[in-house]
């Protein structure tokens, strides 16, 4: 068993927090809230910063909001069903609260529900800006798509193109940051976690967001190698309950790898249009296109086992299947329903996880 990993440095986690607090602290408090646009997953933001909007991804407020639990116990008061995804209650809750009233919804390639949540949003007078990833990840059908996208928001694909030019930089030092993470494991697995999954949003302003990452990787320069662990692979959706990263942190493991987050930066070759990079981002088509990505990372990587979350409720449960005949190493299945710590059973499955990889 690998010596027990204390490494939470304090120029970590609370300074890039700090540095790029979520957009319900710098935007939702202004007069210019109508410039807000809410999404549901990650949607291409270069369409919307191009039509000078602020993309304000409501998983990251509800998630982050200390009042998470009472949002879901909101949404069901208001008629949602218990043994629907809390996820999708959280965001109901989370667009009520910030007073969003514009919002893209993935119809194709992002969730089963999304159709029902749209009309709830709708319902509740949301105007619902639809967007769809094609099934079968035909390019002449997201060219249509992203045009489709600009034509709806106000903007052109040409100034969409000059915005992917624009988050450059941006996404460059994401790819550093994950490096960072597997390579000479300066950055930790919640780190990792945070800074990929703010990328869906840039945190409504990629300026600050470029130099917070920019200060946060001169930080993690300095910092000393830490003691060996096992090396982890985390995939699924990221997930609803909290504390799972520290966890095994104390437990002498390590995620080094975040699929669906890493996805949410799109990663991959830098020089490409704009219908490539979102043909290229895996989450949003079938589960073999994720299986492939994931098996190239878990070999890169040298990933010892795969812990797959499968959100209470989520149709990707049903993909737990494939994963385990599928992927060359163990793979632990955990399943959360509501924001919360996690309890004491997937303690002790992680720890004997950890302990027999060990
Ligand atoms: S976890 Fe699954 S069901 Fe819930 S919002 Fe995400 S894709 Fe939809």
């Amino acid at each position: 068993m690998p010596e027990k990993i204390r490494h939470f440095n304090p120029d970590g986690i609370e300074s890039m927090l700090t540095a790029i607090s979520p957009p319900e602290h710098q935007l939702l408090g202004r007069s210019n809230r109508d410039r807000l646009i809410g999404i549901t997953t990650t949607v291409p933001s270069e369409c919307i910063f191009a039509a000078g909007l602020v993309p304000v991804d409501l998983n990251n407020i509800f998630i982050t909001s200390p009042d998470a639990k009472e949002m879901i116990i909101r949404a069901e008061n208001a008629g949602f069903p218990k043994n629907t995804c809390c996820w999708i209650k959280g965001i109901w809750s989370a667009a009520k609260q910030a007073g969003i009233s514009r919002v893209i919804g993935v119809v194709q390639g992002d969730c089963s529900n999304t159709r029902a949540l749209m009309e709830m949003f709708s319902y509740g007078g949301v105007e619902c800006i639809p967007f769809s990833f094609p099934y079968g990840r035909e390019r002449e059908l997201m060219e249509v798509e992203l045009k489709l996208l600009c034509k709806r928001l106000g903007t052109s694909i040409e100034a969409a193109r000059d915005w992917q030019n624009r988050l450059a930089p941006a996404r460059r030092l994401l790819r550093e940051i994950d490096l960072r993470t597997f390579r000479n494991s300066a950055v930790t697995g919640i780190e990792n976690h945070l800074w990929q999954v703010c990328s869906s949003d840039f945190a409504g302003d990629p300026e600050t967001y470029e130099s917070a990452a920019r200060a946060f990787l001169d930080a993690v320069s300095k910092r000393e190698a830490p003691p060996p662990f096992v090396r982890l692979a985390y995939i699924g959706v990221p997930p609803i309950c909290s504390g799972l990263y520290d966890f095994l942190e104390e437990h002498g493991a390590r995620i080094i790898f975040n699929e669906m987050q890493r996805q949410f930066a799109m990663p991959g070759a830098e020089e490409r249009t704009l219908v490539e990079q979102y043909l290229d981002y895996t989450y949003p088509y079938d589960i073999f296109l994720r299986l492939e990505d994931i098996r190239r990372e878990i070999k890169s990587r040298d990933i010892a086992g795969v812990i797959h979350y499968t959100q209470s409720f989520c149709y990707h449960q049903i993909e737990d299947c494939i994963v385990r005949d599928e992927l060359p190493v163990p793979v632990l299945t955990l399943d959360a329903d509501r924001p919360g710590a996690i309890d004491g059973a997937t303690k002790t499955r992680l720890e004997a996880f950890v302990e027999m990889l060990a």
